[in-house]
């Protein structure tokens, strides 16, 4: 099902992501996790894509296990840097055969693992690119990734909203945002956003905190600042992996609650495929089949 009309059949809700596993063997752990989390009736989940094209079989499998043993409406994240116009076609061929229906149309980052990976090679520049090509198509529904805190490489906080109005005018159905640990970088950019023009549903992207180092790192990579409030909330249970964790999901849960206080109807939760925080997040804010999305 296309997600451009789950949005408009369901006015609120949440949507999961996982990254594809490592090997088949991880097939099961990773299914157990995508099951478990089922019960929190997201509108769509969606896998991750390695950029320059590093995890498309796994990206592929991931989806095709999905949708071979549960009911989810899927998404593929996909990456066009490196990528020319006949190996995407040959894809979105592909997509189509295989009933998936939705992509994040991303033009990622140059591959870490791969010496003699060359982006000139490819035949798209932006993700706005891919977007226009995967339009022509007409089958897919297209969602793009957004930056409350503006792209690591963007020149300016108004160049970004530019390139980013570029894209969703390209033929964007969605927007899902990078992770951001306060609120007021969402708010701000939303309205920034309304004033430029922009009026498609942006996902707030809500990354669960598990370990200190990584998540500084992440946000690090992400352009995503770490309040020092939760810095210092932080440091005194480093290295307690259970009370890291608690903390985690006790921030997560009052970020989202402010969020739905502020009338936002859809939230995104990266899970790094674990079950537990997003389980406990979820529960915590009275999901899994009994409540709205409503703020209290
Ligand atoms: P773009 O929108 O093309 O922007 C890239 C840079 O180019 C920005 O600095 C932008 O300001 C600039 N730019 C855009 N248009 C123009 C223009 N016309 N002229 C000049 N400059 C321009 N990465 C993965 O590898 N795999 C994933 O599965 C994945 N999933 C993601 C999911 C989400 C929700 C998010 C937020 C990010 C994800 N990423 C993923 C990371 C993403 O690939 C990187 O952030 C990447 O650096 C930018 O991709 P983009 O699609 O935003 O690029």
């Amino acid at each position: 099902m296309k997600i451009s009309d789950v949005l408009k059949q369901n006015k609120q809700g949440i949507s999961l992501e996982f990254f594809p596993p490592k090997t088949t063997m991880g097939k099961e752990s990773f299914l157990k996790v995508v099951k478990d989390l089922r019960a929190y009736k997201p509108l769509y989940v969606s896998v991750t894509y390695g950029s320059g094209g590093t995890t498309q079989d796994r990206t592929l499998n991931a989806l095709n296990w999905i949708r071979a043993e549960t009911d989810l409406t899927v998404m593929s994240h996909l990456t066009c840097i490196g990528a020319t116009r006949t190996s995407m076609d040959a894809l979105m061929r592909e997509y189509q055969a295989r009933g998936i229906d939705n992509i994040l149309a991303l033009r990622g980052d140059p591959p870490k693992n791969v010496s003699d990976f060359d982006p000139a090679l490819g035949e798209f520049k932006y993700a706005k690119d891919l977007v226009a090509f995967v339009k022509q198509y007409h089958y897919f529904s297209l969602a793009v990734a957004v930056y409350p805190e503006g792209h690591l490489q963007s020149p300016s906080i108004e160049k970004d909203m530019d390139y980013t109005k570029q894209k969703i005018d390209a033929g964007a159905d969605f927007g899902i945002t990078q992770m951001f640990f306060d609120n007021r970088y969402y708010y701000e950019f939303m309205d920034r956003a309304a004033k430029a023009g922009i009026t498609i549903p942006i996902l707030p992207g809500i990354m669960p905190i598990i370990d200190c180092k990584r998540i500084q790192e992440f946000a690090g990579v992400c352009n995503a600042t770490l309040p020092k409030d939760i810095l210092d909330r932080m440091e005194p249970v480093t290295g307690i992996a259970e009370d890291m964790r608690k903390l985690g999901v006790d921030f997560a849960v009052k970020q989202v609650e402010d969020l739905m206080k502020h009338g936002v109807n859809y939230v995104h939760f990266y899970t790094m495929n674990r079950s537990d925080s997003v389980s406990e997040i979820l529960s915590a804010l009275g999901f899994g089949g009994h409540r709205t999305m409503k703020a209290a």
